[in-house]
């Protein structure tokens, strides 16, 4: 009886992603829309991997390049050395038309200003002032977004300070996009903020957990009540395997306290490529049968894979991610079915990209009777744009990550997570390179496990 249930949601699930990726070839292939473009360029860079590598090396390098000339000779050295993939017989005219004044200049001039203006297609401003008028573009797409603040980690107590400080301003700016959605577990705020523990506290440490989560309350207790004046979201976001515990029972307590446990708008994030994830979220399961009222939570798959696996070899240590990327997406959709399961007590956001996942997640709930407003769908700013037009046309809520920040530096800091952690772009560079056909990316993780274990 289980089998055929679950085959049967298997059936459902590939014939959903398959609408999924039909429309949304119908939206991007509209030949002038952004989206067409956008995936031709990453389609291209991905392609060509050391192409592309140079060119995030570039992008990393240009906020610190002063003059346009400066621009132009780290173009040269980046992308026109001999193991980029451009031709050998280009290279050679290419340096030396570039060596050519005024040539030069214009194209130092030519090329700042179009890493500008794409780096303003993922980073919404430097600050809010510059971000609102993109933040309403959001709201009137029927779209809402969560703010996330660029930034590395906090290198002293000053820079931890001044994060703070950023926190505390954009949730007193946001006023003008007060407001919620009706959902039937009740109202939804629009207004959402992320936040990294990390960039509030710089001497966070999983060697002194008690003193870590003490400090860190402190200075998230400001942030929390801003935010709960205002009926706002406020989520905290995880980040590296060393800071899990220390972020995991800080929320759970912070969110106890007695001005805070009766406030329905926080959550947090449950990484999947944990293989301890499932504990935590049984945690957070209990925990929420403690409280009044529900708590929410993210499921990512997460952001640190490479770090993660270098980092405890380098240690010695048990590795604490998966290291088979379809055990992590099965036990996305595992978690995901857990956390659907424990609907309305604990509110669910799925974080992906990937059109499998989601179709699994989405198939299931729509088994379970919840609505396509119940939970939402979220998304990186200027990613998957064309995925996103097509679920709000079936009625999904999407809420998308927006980073503030200065644009240059942001996107700086944006390709270097990207190089740092080149697994992130998984799905994203099968689908773009077109070296997978629809069916392939729509497999069903079981299979990909199942298939490893036999060879
Ligand atoms: C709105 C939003 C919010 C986010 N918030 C957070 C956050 O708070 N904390 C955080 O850590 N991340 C966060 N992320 C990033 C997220 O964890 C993923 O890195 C990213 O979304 C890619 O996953 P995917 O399902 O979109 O793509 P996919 O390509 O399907 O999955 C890529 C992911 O699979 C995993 N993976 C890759 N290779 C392997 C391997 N060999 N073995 C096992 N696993 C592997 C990695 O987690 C990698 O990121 C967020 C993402 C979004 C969209």
């Amino acid at each position: 009886m289980i089998t055929i249930a679950s085959e049967s949601i298997e059936l459902k699930t590939q014939v959903l992603g398959m609408r999924i990726f039909r429309e949304d070839e119908s939206q991007s292939s509209r030949y002038l829309s952004k989206h067409f473009w956008i995936k031709k360029i990453l389609g291209i860079s991905f392609r060509y991997p050391n192409l592309k590598v140079e060119m995030f090396r570039f992008v990393d390098v240009l906020p610190s390049l002063r003059s346009s000339r400066e621009i132009t000779e780290h173009f040269i050295l980046y992308l026109l050395n001999k193991d980029t993939e451009i031709p050998n017989w280009i290279r050679p005219f290419l340096r030396f038309l570039l060596g050519i004044f005024p040539i030069s200049f214009l194209f130092g001039v030519g090329i700042r200003a179009v890493v500008l203006r794409t780096s303003g297609n993922f980073i919404a401003g430097k600050d809010f002032k510059e971000a609102a008028k993109r933040l309403k573009k959001l709201r009137k797409k029927d779209s809402v977004f969560t703010l996330d603040i660029l930034g590395e980690s906090a290198l002293s107590e000053k820079e931890a300070n001044v994060y703070q400080k950023q926190y505390l301003r954009t949730i007193e700016n946001l006023d003008s996009f007060a407001g919620s959605e009706t959902t039937n577990y009740g109202a939804c705020p629009f207004v959402n903020v992320s936040v990294k523990c990390s960039s509030l506290y710089s001497q966070i440490s999983s060697l002194a957990k008690e003193e870590s989560a003490a400090v860190l309350k402190e200075k998230l207790r400001p942030i929390l009540r801003l935010a709960k004046s205002r009926n706002y979201f406020l989520n905290l976001d995880a980040e590296q395997y060393d800071y899990k515990e220390i972020l995991i029972s800080l929320a759970l307590e912070i969110f106890s306290e007695p001005e805070f446990s009766d406030y329905p708008h926080f959550g947090i994030v449950i990484q999947t490529y944990l293989k301890d994830s499932r504990k935590e979220l049984i945690q957070i399961l209990e925990y929420s049968k403690t409280r009044k009222i529900p708590i929410t939570v993210r499921l990512v798959k997460g952001a640190y894979w490479e770090y993660e696996v270098i980092r405890a070899k380098e240690k010695g240590w048990e590795i604490p991610v998966f290291e088979n990327k379809a055990e992590t997406d099965l036990n996305y959709e595992e978690c995901a079915k857990i956390l659907l399961d424990s609907y309305p007590r604990i509110l669910s956001a799925f974080a992906s990209h990937n059109i499998r996942s989601l179709s699994a997640i989405l198939t299931y709930a729509e088994s379970k009777g919840i609505s396509k407003r119940d939970f939402e769908i979220q998304m990186l700013y200027g990613m998957g744009d064309s995925y996103k037009v097509v679920l709000k046309k079936m009625g999904y809520r999407i809420r998308e990550y927006t980073p503030l920040g200065d644009i240059l530096p942001g996107m700086a800091y944006l390709v270097r997570r990207l190089l740092e952690n080149t697994s992130n772009q998984g799905f994203l560079q099968n689908f773009l390179s077109g070296r997978m056909d629809y069916s392939h990316l729509l497999k069903n993780p079981k299979e990909s496990i199942s298939n490893a274990e036999l060879l």
